[in-house]
């Protein structure tokens, strides 16, 4: 029997026969001997790269490769030892750029670990969630709406299931699925409606099922190959590598040239070959893309311990660009603690059906004395305690889109139907619609004061039915009454959209709620101030796009959405390029999670659907840490351009020194060892410890960045070319000087110059503007220590004997050290009048 093909055709007692399982689920053995059999339940459609190609792949580097060709070679010609210092410092090189890479592999590993979803399971018996990826073929899971299918299953048991098949079939309706048997032997998937495919998004109901098939086994799993890969670079990492490619191309043809020149002008070729190749080995900046990785993963683990977990690395970077949040209200801006504080009915008898009505329908489930579920349903539980509850024997589930729901219990030999919700949804189906205007002017009363308003309804049925549908039955209702509660906003919420506004961003609330009660927790946390300013679904259901492409930007709250039109507001405010960050929880919010440029995910409330269609998870599902977030994002993006800057403005100082010198008539001032240690000393240590660099203080003062500026705009590559070549003249001119005076020593000063001065140069852009002295010396401790360590190196290089001699060095005299002290400090001097320039600027802006 082809099992791949035909689940679909056998009685659920066969499957689970097949399978090895039972109604009680798999034994503890069992799951072990199949874990062992058919591994886990993951899709391998991306390779681990491991601790070994990671460091070997350090030297794949083509122009490593030549220098240590060239080093080989004039080992043979020249000096043996000039080889083994080339190739060492090449080594020591390989293994920073290991250990930053591992670094960021092992970093979005854990990352990747942290959001795996979990399925329940039932073994032995017992039910327990497990993680998604240990299921084994016979496993019985239950799953529900918002879920996503964690493996192919024959489905079991099933409530109102509906699946949306899109990513396996393409096929955007959602598909009804139930238990039945199917008698055609190969139906398309798409027809197989008692089956469950991985990587399918549960819409609704619920579902009973037997794992079939796991991991690559899967429907899913066979096309796996035609899967992206989810991980791909980040639109910095792109342009960054781009970047460097184009500079690489620049710095050889540059290194040619002086290759050329040098030969003409008679120098030695072996040296010369050694001394070009090693300016391009050091001037190439190939590391630059992997250090951004490091700094991103570096900063997601970071943001996790600010309570959000970063699914794509790419949001890292976008944090610092979003111009509009877009959130929900309850649970996101309130505390999600509800508490009835009226309840109304339109006349006193109707007050003990109300309290029934309430003690009795509901979703929510007692545990240990406390009730967990919906806090709506809990406070409405808790006022109404007293009552007797009535059991419960069917329910149509809530859902966001009709903002209501139906319970039907047991009584007196009869049954009666409950609904509550919206009030418009209730009104919408009352059967005697007299007292609407009453009704709508109770609840505007409480609605002002910010209380969400809970409609009640309903009916007596003589007959139950079997599955209840909601537009069958949600009609000619009673009305019953209403309950007002209270959910007060969190504490953090205001101070945080003040943070946003003084920011630049706009904070809109997008909620289900009344726009009254919106409105009112609206004005109280400070996002609206005008009544123009609120919208319902309804209103924005009427507005052709483009006068919402008109409205967009002067709207702050909307009320009474449906999940759908969260999509329309993400787009409208896409045309007007606005980089929006958009919450949801339910899986109707998937699209519009994806559409927006980033899309947050609610951690505790939120479905497997939307999480697995975000790109970052907010843990506590609270709005202040998005904005938590963005101010971390932005400090990541300020110290990638802090350290790129520190990389390449010291790369430029490099090769300046080298093409200088010989145009103003001085000898090559560097030997290709020198080269290679300047390269190696600042670049490693110095680079990294930039990245721990705190917050600049106006973080949080300015506009969000363009997502399309270039990280080389507001004058960083103009910082680059200037100060590179100001290090460069300071360095010739040292040179210059001391073969005029010391004749002897003159190569390890410029050496030392030339290293010294990068160490200033880091010391003085911490700050983009503000002076090393007011943000403090000792505030950035492993950058301290990185600088000290350098010097230390270099001043080792300077004197100890036997390094003297790998190095081509001499031990300087006081007034030569002082010297290079001096000259070298100048470049730090000079850094601080061009913040110092910025500042007065941005003062007379003001
Ligand atoms: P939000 O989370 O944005 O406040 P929801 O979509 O959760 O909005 O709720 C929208 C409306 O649906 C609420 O204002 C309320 O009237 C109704 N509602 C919410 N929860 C329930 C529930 N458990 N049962 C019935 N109606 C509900
Ligand atoms: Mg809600």
């Amino acid at each position: 029997m082809d099992k791949s093909t035909s689940w679909h055709s056998l009685s659920i007692d066969k499957v689970l026969q097949e399978t090895g399982s039972n109604s009680n689920g798999l034994s503890d053995d069992a799951v072990q001997k199949k874990q062992a059999e058919f591994g886990k339940n993951e899709l391998k459609a991306k390779k681990k790269k491991t601790a070994i190609t990671i460091f070997l792949r350090q030297f794949l580097d083509v122009m490593v490769l030549v220098l240590i060709v060239a080093a080989v070679i004039s080992a043979f010609l020249g000096e043996l030892s000039d080889t083994i210092v080339i190739v060492i410092i090449l080594i020591l090189n390989a293994i920073i750029g290991f250990v930053q890479e591992y670094r960021a592999e092992k970093a979005m590993e854990a990352l990747q670990k942290m959001s795996a979803p979990s399925t329940n399971v039932l073994r032995n018996g017992q039910t327990s969630k497990v993680e998604s990826v240990e299921l084994v073929p016979g496993d019985i899971v239950s799953l529900t709406a918002g879920d996503t299918v964690p493996a192919d299953l024959r489905i079991m048991e099933s409530d109102a299931l509906k699946i949306n098949e899109a990513s396996l079939t393409g096929e955007s309706n959602t598909v009804d699925k139930n238990p039945d048997t199917l008698e055609e032997q190969d139906p398309p998937l798409g027809d197989r409606f008692n089956m469950a495919f991985k990587g399918t998004a549960i819409t609704s109901g619920k579902a009973k099922g037997v794992v079939i098939a796991t991991g690559m086994q899967t429907e899913l799993g066979k096309i796996a190959g035609m899967l992206d890969d989810a991980e791909s670079s980040t639109p910095l990492q792109k342009r960054l590598s781009a970047f460097s490619r184009r500079l690489t191309v620049i710095i050889i043809i540059l290194c040619a040239i002086l290759f050329a020149v040098g030969f003409i002008r008679n120098e030695p070729w072996e040296q010369l070959l050694l001394t070009t190749l090693s300016l391009a080995v050091a001037a190439i900046p190939e590391a630059l893309p992997a250090v951004v990785s490091v700094s991103l993963a570096l900063g997601a683990r970071r943001l996790m311990k600010q309570q959000v977990l970063i699914r794509k690395l790419y949001a890292v970077e976008a944090l610092g660009s979003v111009t509009y949040i877009c959130t929900d209200k309850t649970g996101t801006l309130t505390k999600n603690e509800m508490e009835v504080k009226s309840i109304w009915t339109a006349d006193k008898e109707g007050e003990d059906m109300l309290l029934s009505a309430m003690r009795s329908s509901h979703d929510s489930e007692e545990k240990d004395g406390k009730w967990t579920g919906d806090p709506t349903e809990v406070a409405m539980l808790a006022y109404a305690k007293d009552q007797e509850e009535l059991k419960r024997l069917k329910e149509i589930p809530f859902d966001s889109e009709r903002k209501a729901m139906t319970t039907i219990h047991e009584k007196e030999g009869k049954y009666w139907m409950i609904t509550k919700g919206a009030t418009e949804s209730i009104q919408g189906m009352l059967a005697d619609k007299n007292f609407s205007d009453e009704i709508k002017k109770q609840e505007e009363q409480m609605a002002k004061e910010g209380m969400r308003v809970i409609g009640f309804a309903g009916k007596m049925l003589d007959q139950l039915p079997d599955k209840p549908v909601a537009e069958e039955l949600e009609k000619e209702l009673a009305f019953i009454g209403l309950a007002g509660m209270i959910d007060p906003p969190r504490k953090e919420a205001k101070d945080a959209i003040g943070e946003c506004k003084r920011a630049g961003i706009v904070p809109v609330m997008i909620t289900g709620d009344h726009p009254l009660t919106a409105a009112a927790i609206g004005k109280e946390l400070g996002i609206v101030e005008k009544e123009e300013q609120v919208i319902t679904g309804k209103e924005l259901e009427a507005l052709s796009d483009q006068q919402l492409d008109e409205k967009v930007e002067a709207l702050r709250v909307y009320a009474r959405v449906s999940p759908e039109q969260k999509l329309k507001i993400v787009k409208a405010l896409q045309n007007h390029h606005q980089f929006v960050s958009m919450t949801g929880d339910g899986v109707n919010d998937a699209p519009s999670l994806k559409q927006a440029n980033i899309g947050v995910a609610m951690g505790i409330t939120g479905t497997d659907v939307t999480k697995e269609s975000s790109s970052m998870i907010l843990l506590d599902d609270n709005f202040a840490t998005i904005v938590k977030a963005v101010r971390e994002g932005r400090r990541i993006y300020d110290n990638i351009r802090k350290f790129i800057k520190y990389i390449l403005t010291g790369n430029a100082a490099e090769i300046w020194t080298i093409v200088l010198a010989p145009i103003v008539g001085l000898p090559i001032p560097l030997l290709p060892v020198h080269i290679l240690w300047v390269n190696l000393v600042t670049d490693g240590l110095p680079a990294l410890a930039l990245a721990t660099e705190a917050e600049e203080k106006s973080i949080m003062e300015r506009p969000p960045r363009s997502p399309k500026e270039s990280i080389f705009a507001q004058g960083l590559g103009i910082h680059i070319l200037w100060v590179g070549l100001f290090i460069g003249l300071l360095t010739v001119g040292t040179q210059w000087y001391s073969i005029n005076h010391t004749e002897t020593h003159w190569q390890t000063i410029v050496f030392t110059v030339l290293c010294l001065a990068q160490l200033w140069h880091v010391m003085a852009i911490r700050s983009e503007k503000r002076s090393l002295f007011s943000i403090g010396l000792f505030t950035n401790t492993p950058l301290l220590l990185a600088v000290g360590g350098t010097v230390l190196l270099q001043l080792a290089v300077i004197y100890v004997p036997i390094l003297n001699g790998f190095f081509h060095t001499q031990p300087l005299t006081a007034g030569e050290l002082g010297l290079a002290f001096g000259a070298s400090a100048i470049v730090f001097v000079v850094v601080e009048i061009e913040k110092l320039i910025k500042r007065s600027m941005d003062k007379k802006k003001k």
